[in-house]
């Protein structure tokens, strides 16, 4: 069967266009969102792709024809809504939490979405908007940013000190400067991988209680990658009613493409986002291949050493190579400093490897990969890095090409 795309080719050809020139500027765009990029890492075609911390391990057959065949069941009543609340999803979510939050973890504890984006999306569509704020503490997850500012919550931006660390401290201070209704924490952090000390999210509970009712969003979404003995969020959910706890099967559970996110969070948090969500937001399908991931977690799961000792290498490995870097509990390495890392980032693509520059100056992350992966990795890193200086600063100048 050939299928027919009206017009698509026609449309899309150079200045053929069919429509009226129209710029951006021209369009009732809200001010807040002028001048803006869409948000993305580039989607190259490149051998060694390290650049969006996915999981390199696809499904084994049995689990691709496990998906398949749920998938087709839930085709068999795609002529009806989904459920609604998908209860029987959040069922199984709760019990593959239950072991890191170290209590009975209750589906209407949880909350599912397309992606944990969607699930920070309906954190800050209920608790955000125009006239609140929200406060990040960077460089951390973009996309905090860039969700509250897209929901008309106003975005405060502190800056971690110089090893990326964060104080309850410097929490307290932060929730005392701007009274926010929503704080973001991330950890393990994205770009820098560090996770957070249990006492820093409750100094921001404590913190936020003191100063109104605001919502305190871990956003953990490495949580599977942490290194023993880091605790979980989870931990903290009895004591501090108004924290959530995001996760999403796109990173350890290797199910990036099926856009799975979830929250754990108090009953009546959950109750707020079924305001904000639109209805059947999770279709049945979505819910189907979620719930069949979960039934087969230890085989999903079980590639999680795997690329925590891809990740352990790197770390082993950077020093001797003249680089800095944090210490991670995540699936991604966060390296530096370089004069210019935009030049390191062209001349490792140049060699097919792909990484990612997310800011600030001078560093960038490489995603745990497949042995194979972190091999050319480390090969190309070490051509660039052939004839290179390093100041006294720390600072890494690549010699000229
Ligand atoms: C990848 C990532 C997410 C979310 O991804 P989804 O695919 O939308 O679940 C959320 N937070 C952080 C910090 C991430 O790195």
């Amino acid at each position: 069967m050939t299928v027919q795309l009206a017009g698509t080719d026609a449309g899309m050809v150079g200045d053929d266009r069919p429509w009226q020139p129209l710029g951006l500027d021209e369009l009732p765009l809200r001010d807040s969102l002028r001048g803006m990029s869409p948000y993305g890492a580039p989607q190259l075609d490149v051998a060694v792709r390290l650049n969006t911390n996915e999981n390199p391990h696809p499904p084994s057959i049995g689990l691709v024809d496990a998906l398949g065949k749920a998938a087709t069941l839930a085709a068999t009543e795609a002529n009806r809504y989904p459920d609604r609340d998908a209860e029987a999803l959040r069922a199984d979510l709760a019990y593959y939490l239950t072991p890191d939050a170290g209590f009975g973890v209750h589906a209407a504890q949880v909350w599912a979405a397309n992606g944990s984006n969607e699930i920070l999306q309906q954190l800050c569509q209920a608790f955000g908007g125009p006239g609140r704020v929200a406060v990040g503490f960077e460089p951390s997850y973009s996309m905090h940013r860039l969700i509250a500012l897209a929901t008309a919550t106003d975005w405060a931006g502190e800056q971690r000190a110089d090893d990326f660390t964060l104080t309850p401290e410097q929490v307290t201070a932060a929730i005392e400067t701007h009274r926010p209704a929503l704080v973001f924490l991330c950890s393990p952090n994205n770009p820098t991988g560090t996770a957070l000390p249990p006492e820093v999210v409750t100094a921001a509970c404590t913190a936020m209680a003191a100063v109104g009712s605001g919502i305190v969003v871990v956003d953990e979404a490495y949580a599977e990658f942490r290194r023993a003995g880091v605790p979980s969020a989870l931990t903290l959910l009895p004591a501090n009613p108004r924290l959530v706890v995001t996760r999403t099967m796109s990173k350890a559970f290797a199910l990036a493409g099926a856009r799975v996110g979830y929250l754990a969070a108090h009953p009546a948090v959950v109750d707020a986002l079924q305001l904000v969500r639109l209805p059947y937001h999770l279709s049945s399908f979505t819910q189907a291949v979620a719930r069949t991931a979960l039934a087969h977690a230890d085989e999903l799961l079980g590639t999680v050493e795997a690329v925590k000792a891809q990740r352990d290498r790197i770390v082993r490995e950077l020093p001797g190579l003249g680089l800095a870097l944090t210490p991670s509990d995540a699936n991604f390495v966060y390296f530096g400093r370089f004069a210019d890392e935009q030049d390191v980032w062209r001349r490792l693509l140049d060699r097919g490897v792909l990484v990612r520059d997310v800011g600030p100056d001078g560093w960038l992350r490489v995603t745990a990969g497949l042995p194979g992966e972190i091999d050319a990795f480390l090969a190309a890193l070490s051509q660039v890095l052939a004839g290179a200086r390093t100041d006294e600063s720390g600072l890494v100048t690549l010699a000229s090409r």
